[in-house]
């Protein structure tokens, strides 16, 4: 569960229900549609949620930055997400996890994403520095 998820539950963040919330978490593959071409029934994997829908075509979509899409919708906001049994996701948005990972730690691959962006792009810091002796 993420503070955005209460936010939702609140009615302090753009949702739109009757959506399941939910966008932090990990889960095994029943399913693949035909045209799915990396992912597998039986593959452990997580989700980058927050681009589930976007544009295409606007001046962020079309250079990267999605993220800021004014038509963006989030898995577990914007669409259903994973307080459910089954979640629906496309093949880009999934990423298979290694064997020494559980799902328990996978889950946490969003919010540790966003704390390692925050860290890139307002400290010092980089990945690979020693900041503790
Ligand atoms: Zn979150
Ligand atoms: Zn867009």
């Amino acid at each position: 569960m993420c503070g955005t998820d209460l936010h939702i539950y609140h009615d302090t963040y753009k949702s739109y229900p009757p959506v399941s919330i939910g966008h932090e978490f990990s889960g095994i593959v029943v399913e693949a549609g035909e045209k799915v071409k990396h992912i597998r029934k039986g593959d452990r994997v997580t989700v980058l949620p927050s681009t589930a829908i976007t544009c295409v075509i606007c001046a962020y979509c079309t250079t990267g930055n999605y993220i800021l899409c004014n038509d963006r919708r989030s898995l577990g906001s914007g669409i259903d997400g994973g307080f459910t049994k089954y979640v629906m996701a496309r093949e880009d948005m999934i990423y298979k996890i290694p064997d020494h990972v559980t799902l328990e730690e996978a889950a946490l691959t969003e919010p540790l994403a966003c704390a390692v962006q925050a860290m890139e792009e307002l400290t010092a810091i980089h990945a690979g520095d020693t900041v503790l002796y």
